[in-house]
């Protein structure tokens, strides 16, 4: 029995369907989890409100692709306008266009999470073992140094000229051409994400994917999960209902979209924690400008680390994980300050660009909210720790951006002119963050719906299932119970496996 991917333009009239599970959502948590659901013998159908978009139609075009690959086109943000958030919206999710680092959640944060928050199925020796078979399934290997970009580089020698901390990443690709646009889907496919890996195996396995529907309710009836109603979406617009029947339902719609749904649907929320926790990694991209040309859109955008001013130690204030980042024109001409005659001058400069971004491991906690209309509203203030660990990382950026040879640095502080020097540092130091100064950017949203043994600080248990409602389950980034500090994905994939086996378990 073979699987499909149907599109909800094809629905015409309204549907009902039954399954043992329904999955909202198949990025990382999501695909794993129909993927794995589907070999365990259950009937799957998986929803997704985005469409389903294969390797042919990754035409490389950074104003179409943001458009169709990203949520509300790549132009989602906090309500305040001062941080975007991106994240995906397709079949595959986040994972179709996402940079493809993969790095395992690091052991004190785990340790912290059992000791803290009772989760002893997440020590680092009992998650060990679901890592690596995640990180076998999606090919993750160690990214060669032949592969290192110059924009990467610059971050490798300034490592080096400082004596920091850091070093080459792992990343899931083959047959990788190096061509540079990760973030606009992979016209090459050699991301061995949901759509190469999981996606197959799951319609292998019989389950079904329909694309363009979107979940608007998850039912509950008598403390059990019920099913889902959704509507089948014709160029975004709702069409007709889709009720899906199931014995268990499973929220992986990302941290924002499974609070949302959550909250639209009232679930049971006793001591009102969905969508209080949101954590973003919010991150502030620091440019350099060299004598030499530095191409950063050419070859893989992010293969090194520097982690020399992040310490997963509680109470640790170094919070920050620096990483290269590239965008292309549109995405580099949004990102860089200023106005007129001055942007212009920056943008000329495109080529000479070498750009990293501070992401702070952040505790401050925003909140999700779901409008009348079903659609997320986002709110997130730094606290001051999390504003000096943002500081300290636009310092660190620079001194290491100068390190390596830069003729002047330009950070997004409003009271900081060009950088030329290590003595021109103090006045970054100083500057002190508020919303939009600097400009932030997150790609990690996490800990909307977060487990905890005790349902007085989680919504659900350290296996995904939802406290107090039987049947449902959360599978996706929203239950991380703190930021991990580093990319997430090769953690959520592994909720989705864990989440599969406690599924089938549950419905034998
Ligand atoms: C530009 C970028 C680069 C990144 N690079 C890396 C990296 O290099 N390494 C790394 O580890 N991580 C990276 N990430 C982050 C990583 O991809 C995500 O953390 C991860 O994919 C999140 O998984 P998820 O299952 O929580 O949600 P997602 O992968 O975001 O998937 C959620 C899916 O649910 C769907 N959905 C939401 N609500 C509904 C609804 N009501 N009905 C139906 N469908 C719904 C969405 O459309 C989406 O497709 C990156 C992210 C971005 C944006
Ligand atoms: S750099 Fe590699 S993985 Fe990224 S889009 Fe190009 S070929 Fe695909």
């Amino acid at each position: 029995m073979s699987g499909v991917v149907r599109s909800g333009r094809d629905v015409t009239s309204d549907l009902a369907l039954r399954c043992d599970l329904v999955v909202v959502g198949t990025g990382a948590g999501g695909g794993m989890l129909m993927a794995d659901a589907a070999r365990a013998g259950l009937s799957v159908i998986a929803l997704e409100e985005g469409p389903y978009h294969t390797t042919k139609d990754f035409n490389q075009h950074e104003r179409e692709m943001l458009a169709a690959l990203f949520q509300d086109g790549a132009t989602r943000a906090t309500e305040d306008g001062a941080i975007a958030i991106l994240s995906g919206r397709g079949v595959g999710g986040s994972t179709v266009h996402n940079t493809n680092l993969c790095k395992r959640a690091p052991d004190p944060i785990l340790a912290h999470w059992a000791r803290e928050f009772g989760l002893d199925g997440w020590r680092p020796e009992a998650v060990a073992a679901d890592f690596a078979a995640v990180e076998e399934r999606l090919h993750v290997s160690p990214i060669e140094p032949g592969r290192v970009n110059r924009n990467n580089d610059v971050l490798l020698r300034g490592m080096k000229a400082l004596g920091w901390r850091g070093g080459l990443l792992a990343h899931n690709r083959r047959g990788c051409a190096g061509s540079g646009f990760c973030e606009l889907g992979c016209a090459f496919d050699a991301k061995e994400n949901v759509l190469k890996v999981l996606l197959p195996e799951a319609l292998a396995a019989g389950a079904t994917v329909l694309a363009d529907c979107r979940a608007e309710r998850v039912t509950v009836e008598g403390g059990r999960a019920t099913g889902v109603i959704a509507r089948a979406l014709r160029d975004g617009k709702p069409g007709p209902r889709v009720t899906i029947t199931a014995r268990a339902v499973a929220l992986a719609g990302s941290a924002i979209g499974s609070a949302t749904l959550a909250l639209a649907s009232a679930l049971p929320d006793p001591h009102s924690l969905v969508g209080r926790s949101l954590h973003l990694h919010p991150g502030a991209a620091v440019a350099g400008v060299f004598d030499e040309p530095i191409e950063g859109w050419m070859g893989i955008p992010q293969s090194v680390e520097c982690t020399e001013w992040i310490d997963f130690s509680p109470g640790s204030p170094r919070r920050v994980w620096i990483v290269p980042a590239f965008a292309h024109p549109i995405g580099f001409a949004a990102m860089a300050p200023g106005f007129g005659a001055a942007h212009m001058r920056r943008l000329r400069r495109y080529p000479f660009t070498a750009v990293l971004v501070a992401m702070v491991h952040d505790h401050s906690r925003g909140r999700v909210e779901a409008r009348r209309d079903g659609r997320p509203k986002i709110t997130y203030a730094l606290d001051g720790d999390d504003a000096r660990a943002l500081v300290e990382g636009m310092t660190a950026c620079a001194r290491l951006l100068l390190a390596a040879g830069a003729r002047e640095v330009m950070a997004p502080a409003s009271t900081v002119g060009a950088l030329r020097s290590e003595r021109d540092l103090d006045a970054l130091r100083a500057h002190r963050p508020r919303p939009l100064d600097p400009a932030l950017t997150a790609t990690h949203p996490m800990s909307t719906l977060p487990m905890a043994a005790d349902p007085r600080r989680g919504v659900t248990d350290g296996d995904g299932r939802w406290h107090g409602v039987r049947g449902l389950y959360v599978a996706d980034g929203s239950l991380f119970p703190t930021s991990i500090g580093g990319p997430p994905q090769i953690a959520i994939y592994t909720v989705g496996r864990r989440v599969a086996r406690t599924v089938r378990d549950d419905l034998q």
